[in-house]
């Protein structure tokens, strides 16, 4: 078949599928018919059920790229193309100071161990007598954020304008796709936590990482700050304060936060929000200005999974097999293939914004390779 009609339908609307949907829409080498296939959409800004409106959602230090190494290529990929973004004004510079405690060490020697110090721009220490007392390592730096009110009704617009369709819809099973797929159409799996009930999926590793923001206008606080947690997978509170370009109103910042592994609650708990109010005007004494207005209060579930993100392709049997036996089947349409090419993409955890571009460059490389091996 020639690859110029080839169907390729991509399963979810967050962050990572609408990258993935724009980076096979301006390949150069492929074209695509692409349909993005979603529940929750970029104008679902208020669902609870998806992960990308909570984010931050900026680069933030994280330890995963020193334990994944695949991490912290995708990492640096989207540092890099997200930099690059800055002049259209939907990506934010922001100077940044990260403080930690590390007895053992001092901030020179602590920027020495991190996998991170040549991702990020201008890596410096800051001086000891401007460190909070509470602890003994302060190192400045230069990273972005994004708004996701702004950046992904944008990238929706940009896939409209290039011919791209959305359909709006809950998929039980991979086989309600195969309409659109047709004979030899290809699947991107883009569909974070919904893939843990997902039939032809049923990945059992995913689980949430509940987080909980307040998201504040505070005009004057252009900085990204941070303390730094010691250890990220206990449940230990974060503080971090993250300003973000564009919006209304305008200078917005969100100030963090919780890394609950496991809590599927999607409840805002005041003692939390006060917690993290508290913890941030400790590091943003502007925060108490009366010009700060709190515009909401926050919770999102961070689509993470055990073994780390999976990137990676599969050929799904047709019909698909479930181990729910007792849920009907859906009526299989005529000339279907006994098995569809699918690229899953998912489980990026606290990392989807920062992990975005490499990883689905990686995905559409991968679908690219197996498409050719068709
Ligand atoms: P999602 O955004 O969850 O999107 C999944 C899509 O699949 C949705 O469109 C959904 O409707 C669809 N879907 C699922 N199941 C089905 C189904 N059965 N049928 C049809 N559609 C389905 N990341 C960063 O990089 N930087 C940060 O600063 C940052 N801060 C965060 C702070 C908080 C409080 C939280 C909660 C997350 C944060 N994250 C951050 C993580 C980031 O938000 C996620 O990693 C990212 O949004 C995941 O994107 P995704 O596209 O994989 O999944």
């Amino acid at each position: 078949m020639s690859q110029q009609q080839r169907s390729l339908v991509v399963l979810g609307a967050g962050v990572i599928g609408l990258t993935a949907a724009y980076l096979a829409a301006t390949d150069e080498e492929s074209s695509f018919k692409i349909t993005v296939v979603a529940r929750d959409m970029p104008e679902d800004m208020g669902s609870q059920g998806w992960a990308s409106p909570w984010a931050g959602a900026n680069w933030s230090p994280m330890p995963y790229g020193e334990e994944d190494a695949r991490i912290a290529r995708w990492e640096k990929q989207t540092f890099d193309k997200f930099w690059d973004m800055i002049p259209t004004g939907l990506v934010k510079l922001l100077p940044s100071s990260l403080y930690a405690r590390r007895p053992e060490t001092d901030s020179d020697g602590y920027a020495r161990t991190l996998w991170w110090r040549d991702l990020v721009k201008n890596l410096h220490s800051i001086p000891a007598d401007e460190i909070p007392k509470s602890c003994n390592i302060g190192l400045g730096f230069s990273t972005y954020s994004v708004n996701p009110s702004v950046y992904l009704p944008y990238l929706k617009q940009e896939l409209v304008s290039r011919g791209v369709a959305f359909v709006k819809q809950h998929v039980r099973t991979i086989d309600e796709l195969l309409p659109l797929t047709g004979p030899e159409g290809v699947l991107i799996n883009a569909s974070s936590l919904g893939s843990k009930s997902l039939i032809g999926v049923e990945d059992q590793n995913l689980f949430a990482i509940r987080g909980q923001t307040i998201l504040v206008q505070c005009p004057g606080l252009d900085q990204f700050l941070q303390y730094e947690i010691e250890d990220h997978d206990a449940g230990e509170d974060a503080t971090y304060i993250i300003p973000r370009p564009g919006g209304a109103p305008s200078d917005q910042v969100i100030l963090g936060g919780v890394f609950q592994v496991g809590n599927w609650d999607t409840s805002v708990n005041m003692n939390t929000a006060k917690r993290i109010f508290d913890s941030c005007c400790k590091l943003a004494p502007i925060l108490h200005s009366k010009e700060t207005r709190v515009l909401s209060h926050n919770v999102g579930l961070r689509p993470a999974r055990q073994g780390g993100p999976r990137v990676e392709a599969e050929w799904i049997g047709i019909p698909v097999t479930s181990t729910h036996s007792l849920l009907p089947w859906t009526a299989l349409p005529e000339n279907t293939p006994k098995k569809l090419l699918t690229v899953h993409v998912y489980g990026f955890g606290p990392g989807g914004y920062q992990n975005s571009w490499g990883a689905c460059a990686e995905a559409i490389s991968l679908l690219k390779q197996h498409i050719r091996q068709y």
